[in-house]
């Protein structure tokens, strides 16, 4: 945030202490000439212009192009520039994995609300909820009933803890029945909460 910003906010309504400390921060960091303004702002723009479009397209990939995945689940950054989708050096690490009829991935963030903003923009405010960081790793597949889904009664369910760092993404089953759609169409099916993990993605 900008000096503007602070000023639309006394405006608006005083400041939460968070939106404080960042204010406060980035002043710090402009100060000491680490970070810009204009930085700070492209940065913004950057991940306010993602959605799970993005992170759909992708996972509709993988799922037609055996070679695209297996380079998607080794090295994302460089499968998702294939795609022309940029995830800056600057950015924590993104690891993809594979739910598969044996393994469930889900994933949390225990500490705090980190998430893979590069392909699903913001987090809905349920992720970032201390019921859904504290029930994740406790219930699981309590979790996801609750989201009406239910990975096979056989498969190990893996919850995945976010940090700083990493960030996760799900790459779901593909539905059985979607063998003659487009890649475009099988994007249609992938929601985002299918790509945290805590329900399948939608049926043709
Ligand atoms: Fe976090």
């Amino acid at each position: 945030m900008t000096a503007t910003h602070v000023v639309d906010h006394i405006h608006d309504e005083p400041m939460s202490e968070v939106a404080l400390r960042s204010v406060a921060i980035e002043a710090l960091l402009a100060e000491k000439g680490l970070l810009t303004a204009g930085e700070v702002q492209r940065q913004v723009n950057l991940m306010d212009g993602r959605t799970p479009a993005d992170g759909a397209r992708v996972v509709a990939r993988a799922w037609v192009d055996e070679g695209f995945k297996a380079r998607l689940l080794a090295d994302s950054r460089s499968a998702l520039a294939e795609m022309g989708i940029e995830i800056p050096s600057e950015t924590p690490h993104l690891t993809v994995v594979e739910n598969t009829d044996d393994v469930h991935n889900m994933v949390v963030c225990t500490l705090c609300s980190c998430y893979p903003r590069m392909l699903l923009g913001r987090p809905p405010d349920w992720y970032k909820s201390l019921a859904y960081r504290a029930r994740a790793v406790r219930d699981p597949r309590g979790v996801m009933a609750e989201f009406g889904a239910a990975p096979p009664a056989d498969a190990e369910v893996r919850v995945l803890d976010s940090t700083a760092d990493l960030r996760y993404l799900v790459l779901p089953r593909r539905p059985a029945g979607t063998e003659g759609m487009t890649e475009e169409e099988l994007a249609g099916l992938v929601s985002r909460d299918s790509m945290i993990g805590v329900t399948d993605t939608l049926t043709p």
